[in-house]
């Protein structure tokens, strides 16, 4: 295994060279944004697929989708056959003018830890397409095969919610079959030591449209007897977290699984330093941590948080003196263990509507629901995730929760009738994904790379 460890570190600079072909091209799966751009990146994908040596490379496509890239390699017979996951599409840009450098031009610099590579979608989740292709052309290229099957899916609309999912499962359920399901999309406990993710939160989000008005008008004119919709809507939402920004919608924070003494434990042993944490966020001096639970980084996977993502009524640069017709709003709340989605999402629901004042119109639409998602560590498939980051960073990893989400798992995990699900990544806490300056430590992807190598075989030799 050495020496396939050894072809994957010797030909990394060619590994880095792929995840920047895929980065250049801005694959933003959200509306509004060019849908070409996904589709030119899902054929990127399926061609570096094809070049690792993949068999039977295709675009698989839904109706309504972002298109997946799929490939296999079968030919290990007796052996367990993997999943490997990634996503291809990424979030939107956001603003460009605090990007440092351009967000789809990838740019090597120093940062914390080391050098990174600045860029959308560097750690989220394209670097998590190449720790698969790396690891695989490493074992072709030595060995001429795999000490295991594997089958590799890359999505194309995990940033939007995955809302596509079921069908896409129910269309190519039959070519899905495995063992064990990897997934490269979540983070390393920090710089240089790897984490085993085995918790996520989900997320219902909802876009909540308040309406008082068949036009804006003069907010001299009219302002007093007609109502403001924007206030309508700040008072709905201020409504939805009590005074220490914990959930106040009736129902919701009881389904909470009350926290185990083993769990408890665990967590405290997490290393945290609430001056780090701070530093890592970039929150302001003044700014007061909302704490709940025994531990800060326990809170961000083992209790829910409501977030206004977005809010628009007028905006900075059009901010006339009016009463805009109507505001909008972005709510989504993350959910944890046994949290029901569908049920939030009423909850959610119901409060707002019992909430909108003076008699205006609410509009809500349902823009992602799904549910948390956590699992049992234990078994050979994460026997063999724990030996394989050991082997490849040096250090013992952590099991770890994650407060992001990641649709796929649940419902994968699922139809291949509780298959173990390894979640491992290269993020880290200056990552910032989803936010300018995404970057990516370097140093860490190719430790990540090299890990990938040692799972193939540490799962080979464990299962029986
Ligand atoms: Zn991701």
């Amino acid at each position: 295994m050495r020496q396939v460890a050894e072809v994957c570190e010797r030909n990394f600079s060619r590994h880095l060279e792929d995840l920047k072909s895929l980065v250049r091209i801005p694959s933003v799966s959200f509306d509004g944004f060019e849908p070409a751009e996904v589709r030119k990146s899902v054929h990127a994908v399926a061609a570096l697929l094809k070049k690792t040596g993949l068999e039977n490379v295709q675009v698989l496509e839904v109706p309504g989708a972002h298109p997946y890239a799929y490939g296999e390699w079968l030919k290990a017979p007796g052996k367990p056959t993997l999943l490997l996951y990634a996503h291809h599409d990424v979030q939107p840009p956001g603003r460009t003018e605090l990007w440092q450098s351009p967000p789809f031009e990838p740019t090597p610099r120093l940062g914390p830890g080391g050098e990174r590579l600045y860029g959308r979608g560097t750690a989220d989740d394209k670097a998590g397409i190449i720790i698969h292709t790396a690891a695989i052309s490493s074992y072709l290229e030595t060995l001429g095969s795999l000490p295991v099957n594997i089958k590799v899916v890359i999505e194309g609309e995990e940033e939007t919610g995955s809302a596509h999912l079921a069908e896409f499962l129910k269309t190519y359920r039959s070519m899905l079959d495995a063992d064990v399901l990897v997934l490269t999309d979540s983070g390393n406990f920090d710089c240089g030591i790897p984490a085993l993710t085995i918790a996520l939160r989900g997320m219902i989000g909802l876009g909540v449209e308040v309406r008082a008005l068949t036009k804006s008008v003069h907010s001299g004119m009219w302002g007093g007897p007609v109502p403001d919709p924007a206030m309508a809507l700040t008072k709905m939402l201020a409504a939805l977290v009590d005074d220490e920004g914990r959930i106040a919608i009736p129902g919701v924070r009881e389904q909470v699984r009350p926290l185990g003494k083993e769990e408890e434990l665990e967590m405290k042993k997490l290393p945290v330093n609430e001056a780090d944490f701070r530093k890592q966020s970039g929150m302001v001096p003044g700014a007061r941590l909302l704490r709940e639970g025994p531990s800060l980084l326990g809170q961000l996977w083992r209790f829910p948080s409501l977030t206004v993502n977005a809010f628009e009524a007028s905006s900075k640069k059009q901010a006339g003196n009016i009463i805009n017709d109507a505001a909008w709003a972005k709510v989504t709340i993350r959910l944890v263990p046994d949290m029901n989605a569908e049920k939030v999402l009423k909850q959610l629901e119901d409060f707002l509507k019992a909430h909108v004042p003076w008699g205006l119109e609410i509009k809500l639409t349902v823009e992602s629901c799904a549910g948390p998602w956590a699992t049992n560590p234990i078994g050979p498939a994460f026997e063999a995730a724990k030996a394989a980051m050991k082997a490849g960073y040096g250090v013992e990893p952590y099991q770890i929760g994650m407060g992001g989400s990641i649709p796929f798992v649940q419902p994968f995990s699922d139809a291949l009738g509780g298959a173990p699900a390894l979640l491992i990544g290269v993020e880290d806490p200056y990552t910032n994904a989803h936010g300018e300056n995404e970057s990516l430590l370097l140093s860490d992807f190719k430790k990540g790379c090299i890990s990938q190598v040692y799972l193939f075989s540490e799962i080979a030799e464990r299962w029986r």
